[in-house]
């Protein structure tokens, strides 16, 4: 399936069935504002606990928090988002649409991308199995030209950003000729720098009302109760503080479906080690937060690091994990070695001392942070959309499968009566009330059971469970796994111990 076409596919399968319904839909619905549904919420809330569950529950010395979405609004002075949390805007005036002018050229060195790709697929074509894709590249003519043009704008592209020359930025966009993709007009405003923080006010009336931000990411929450979490908890350097939780941002170009949104939910965790250790740290936490991905199946192929050569001012390392997302690989999750910025900037701009003391050296120094925050909706759309798979079937036939891994999927197993008489619908639902006190399960007898099989195929079930007049001579059900189709008899008091082993968090976490 070309890659466009399995996005729109991901994109309809999660309205189908139950996962991701775009925000206030009959009233046609709030651009990049996206509600999750009764399956979505569950996937959802089990990606949460697996990140959860692998930061805190398994590390001694990282705590969790949840703090409030609402700060105090010095927060974001200090933290540098009200100066600097900005992308570049420019306007078309004809067609009066907004777009991001970094994104207009990158969208553009993705066209040039696409033409390189295409001389990859047609020599692929004509050498067959001597093709070595490679060499190719570093010496077909055509394609070094290409990716020398690519190279040469993004160059130019970092550096009018990094110096703030707007100007350029819009010269570039005109030299290249990059029309409006819309309208096809070149009529563009100057580009201009825009606020990416959502304002709203605290207090009832107008002269007393405080202007405050929605928090545009929930690291600040933790900087700011290091030393309260650091005194009660009696935590040691190194220690970490994690938190889950809502963030917005009033993204410009808000496309993609749930990769770019403006309300949106964060799993991060701040870790908090001596001054000149952050560069283990940092390899530390690449290497761990890697293996958390791996374990969950989804092919170490889907995976890279983009290390960053311009780095934020507060930085001394950065990468991304970046994912094979249906439209390419993209920032999943970002790993930062924040030095001691924002801890420094917080003391400055409250007066608080925000040090530690460490006993052992008998001496106190603002901890370095080491970060890890990955946007939880990204991550359910990497699962998500790479679960999503069209099957070939022995007889000819194709069925479409979503095949989650067992620890992340919204229900275990659906409990089928063969048919709905003879006191097989009674016995289905006594299993149904055993079950349920360990697992989601669901009820299903409507319609004949291949048609109830390919139904949990696609939404994602990993076992069904078939109640027969066997199950009445013998205590035995018919299990069956959503992956291999394969079906077994098994007693009814061993359901349980089968779907655990499945399903168990600690199963899938000990492949870390
Ligand atoms: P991008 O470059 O894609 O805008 P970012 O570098 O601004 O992302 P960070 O500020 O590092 O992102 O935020 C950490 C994580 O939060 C990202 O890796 C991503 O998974 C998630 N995230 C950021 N912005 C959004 C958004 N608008 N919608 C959904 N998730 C987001």
């Amino acid at each position: 399936m070309a890659n466009e076409d399995k996005f729109k596919k991901v994109i309809s399968h999660a309205k189908e069935y139950g996962y991701v319904f775009q925000s206030s839909e009959i009233y046609d619905g709030l651009s990049a504002v996206y509600d999750y549904a009764q399956n979505g919420a569950e996937l959802k809330k089990n990606i949460r606990d697996y990140w959860w569950k692998a930061m805190v529950q398994m590390h001694d010395n990282i705590v969790g928090i949840d703090s409030a979405i609402f700060m105090h609004p010095t927060t974001w002075k200090a933290s540098g988002h009200v100066d600097a949390f900005s992308d570049p805007l420019i306007d078309n005036k004809d067609s009066k649409k907004r777009y991001r002018a970094d994104v207009l050229v990158e969208d553009y060195c993705l066209k040039i991308e696409a033409k390189i790709n295409k001389e990859v697929a047609k020599a692929e074509k004509r050498f067959g199995a001597a093709f070595n894709k490679t060499e190719f590249l570093a010496t077909n003519g055509r394609v070094l030209s290409y990716q020398e043009k690519i190279d040469t704008i993004l160059k130019r592209l970092g550096q009018s950003l990094e110096q703030e020359n707007l100007a350029d930025v819009k010269a570039l966009i005109e030299e290249l000729e990059i029309a409006d993709p819309l309208s096809g007009s070149r009529n563009w405003t100057d580009v201009k720098q825009f606020n990416l923080m959502f304002g709203t006010k605290l207090g009832a009336s107008a002269e007393s009302a405080m202007d405050l931000y929605l928090r545009p990411e929930t690291a600040q929450g933790i900087f700011v109760n290091f030393l309260n979490v650091q005194k009660t908890g009696r935590m040691k350097i190194p220690f970490g503080i994690a938190q889950t939780g809502k963030a917005f941002r009033n993204e410009i170009v808000a496309r993609q479906f749930i990769f770019r949104m403006r309300e949106f939910e964060q799993m991060e965790m701040q870790f908090f080690i001596k001054p000149g250790t952050q560069k283990e740290w940092f390899e530390y936490w690449k290497e761990t937060r890697l293996k958390w991905h791996n374990s969950l199946g989804l092919g170490e192929e889907n995976y890279r690091f983009h290390d960053h050569e311009k780095l934020a001012h507060y930085a001394d390392a950065a990468t991304d994990i970046e994912f094979n997302f249906p439209f390419g690989f993209k920032e999943l999750e970002g790993i930062h070695s924040r030095t001691d910025f924002d801890l420094k900037q917080h003391e400055k701009f409250s007066g608080k001392k925000l040090q530690y003391f460490d006993h052992e050296e008998k001496e106190s120094y603002t901890p370095y942070v080491l970060e890890t925050s990955i946007g939880l909706d990204r991550m359910f759309l990497a699962v998500f959309s790479n679960a999503l798979v069209e099957e070939e079937l022995d007889n000819n036939t194709t069925r479409t499968v979503l095949k989650l891994p067992a620890v992340l999927a919204p229900t275990k197993a659906a409990v089928f009566p063969l048919v709905k008489k003879d006191g097989l619908p009674e016995l289905a639902k006594q299993i149904i009330e055993d079950l349920k006190w360990d697992f989601n399960v669901f009820y299903d007898e409507k319609d004949a059971v291949g048609k109830r099989y390919r139904r949990q195929d696609a939404n994602g079930t990993p076992f069904c469970i078939t109640v027969d007049h066997e199950t009445l001579e013998n205590n035995t059900v018919t299990l069956r796994y959503r992956d291999t189709m394969e079906q077994k008899r098994v007693n009814i008091e061993d359901l349980k111990t089968i779907i655990r082993a499945e399903v168990d968090v600690k199963h899938w976490l000990m492949k870390m």
